[in-house]
């Protein structure tokens, strides 16, 4: 009788468990390798960073899917591949040979060549890195309630998003809708006209790949759409990043997908 094939499996995001989906059942005998041990719903995580949702909703760990005869979760980070040997060397030397190997690992964040960013912005690709921005975010919160100079609670009060991608656009409408809801009911010393928001961005159009061009608009002209209000360049730290947007209101629904609307919304009355 022949041996079922080896397939390893790197990574346990989207790609990943596609690839375990598609060939789960099938005669192999399938190992999915992942450095933690659950699966993360990206597109949620600034629900986290905003305190909307905490991390544990959005993290659903490897073997509560249920393993099945012929696959199984192999927790370890991995750090060498040996292609002629068909062998995985992870960070705690264990070795895992294959017959079969899917990448499935995913990104690093880009920075673009802006070291000023790479240096001081707070990403959000990971649960613990979300969980550290809502940390700053409510730490910023209750600062700037306690604080009696008026120039510093508004330096305390002004959050600045590097990328008008869908990432950042989206993060920039979360965190909106989040202190809108928020600040009168916890933080009532705080008014939400204070809060200011930027967004910055280094292309000419928010949104880059978007099929709509209207959004290049924004930053010269803010797109004519009521009570948008387009902020002075600022720079902060950023170097080589020119301020496009200060936003102050804005509809937000909350969708995973439907980008493309979003810029709109944000701009239009509430
Ligand atoms: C904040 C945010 C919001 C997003 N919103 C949306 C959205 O609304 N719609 C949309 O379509 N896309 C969205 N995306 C993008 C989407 O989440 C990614 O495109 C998708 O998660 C990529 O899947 P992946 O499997 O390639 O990589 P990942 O989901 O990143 O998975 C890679 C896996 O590999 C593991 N891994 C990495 N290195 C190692 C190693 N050395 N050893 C072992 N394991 C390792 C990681 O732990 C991880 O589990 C968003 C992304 C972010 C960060």
């Amino acid at each position: 009788m022949t041996q079922a094939k080896r397939v390893l499996i790197l990574g346990g995001g989207f790609a990943g468990l596609s690839a375990l989906h598609t060939l789960s059942g099938q005669d192999l005998q399938i190992t999915l390798v992942d450095q933690r041990n659950y699966h993360l719903f990206q597109p949620l995580l600034y629900q986290v960073a905003t305190g909307e949702l905490l991390g544990e909703v959005i993290a659903t760990p490897f073997r509560r899917l249920g393993q099945g005869n012929n696959w199984r979760f192999h927790l370890g980070e991995v750090q060498r591949i040996d292609l002629s040997q068909r062998k995985v060397c992870l960070r705690n030397n264990e070795i895992l040979p294959y017959d079969y190997l899917l990448l499935a690992l995913g990104t690093a964040t880009n920075f673009f060549g802006n070291e000023s960013i790479t240096n001081n912005a707070l990403q959000i690709k990971g649960l613990e890195e979300a969980e550290i921005a809502r940390s700053k975010i409510f730490q910023a919160l209750e600062n700037a309630s306690n604080c009696p100079d008026p120039e510093q609670r508004k330096s305390w009060l002004r959050f600045v998003i590097a990328g008008g991608g869908a990432a950042g656009v989206e993060f920039c409408g979360a965190l909106l809708e989040t202190l809108r809801e928020l600040l009168p009911r916890e933080y009532p010393e705080l008014h939400f006209s204070e809060i200011e928001i930027i967004l910055v961005h280094g292309g000419e159009a928010l949104l880059p790949g978007s099929r709509s061009r209207q959004y290049g608009r924004i930053g010269t002209t803010g797109c004519g759409l009521p009570n948008s209000r387009v902020g002075k360049p600022r720079c902060h730290c950023l170097d080589t990043l020119v301020a496009i947007a200060s936003v102050s209101h804005h509809w937000y629904r909350k969708s995973l997908a439907h980008f493309a609307g979003l810029v709109q919304r944000l701009f239009s009355s509430q």
